[in-house]
Formats: structure tokens, sequence, C-alpha cells
């Protein structure tokens, strides 16, 4: 099973093979490139587009967040890290970061 490291790596390669920047200057764009992606997968579903269109559009917001990551911080390792913040949520409380809700509906 390919790991987000294998796919940081593709992504590297697909990123070189095809021209497209490669230096830190691009970081911003890669990020914006992300939100897009993401507002037509967005789109794609709320339209009722095919399962499948809908899942390509994310793995772009995948492509662009994962080529981001490896020009912000090369070294890191993506598996670790995505395995430290999934404890790290998994021991937080029930439906954490939703507590503004409550004290939103209790009143003034
Ligand atoms: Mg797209």
């Amino acid at each position: 099973m390919p790991t987000l490291e294998d796919a940081k790596r593709k992504v590297g390669e697909l990123v070189v093979a095809k021209g497209f920047g490669n230096t830190e200057s691009e970081i911003p764009n890669k990020l914006l490139f992300a939100f897009i992606e993401l507002g037509e997968a967005g789109d794609s579903w709320k339209k009722g587009r095919p399962e499948a269109e809908t899942v390509e559009e994310l793995i772009d917001v995948i492509f662009y967040v994962l080529d981001a990551s490896r020009l912000i911080a090369p070294n890191a390792n993506l598996d670790e890290a995505f395995e430290s913040k999934w404890a790290k949520n998994m021991g937080r409380p029930h439906r954490y970061g939703e507590g503004f809700r409550d004290k939103k509906s209790a009143g003034p």
C-alpha cells in the first residue's frame, strides 16, 4: 500500500517531468491551487457529478498539498506526521473544537 511519503515522491517526479514550478517561491501558488481544486471537488459533488469525478478532484487537492509540503518541509516524514497528528486528535475529547456551538446555543 502506498504511503504518504511514496505519494509525495511521485508528485515530485510529476512536477519535474512536466516542468511545473519546483522552488520555494511556488509555495503560495501550490497552496492556492489546493484550494481551487477543493472548490472543484465541492462543485462536482454539489452538482451530483459521478463519484469518480469528485474523487479525482479530491486527488488533485492531495497532489497540491503534497507538492506544497515537500517544498515547505523537504525533510518532514508525512507518514510519521500523520500518525502523530492522528494520535493527538484521538486523544482529544468527543467532538473537540466544537465547544463554541454549545456556548452559542446557550444564549447570552
Ligand atoms: Mg481539478
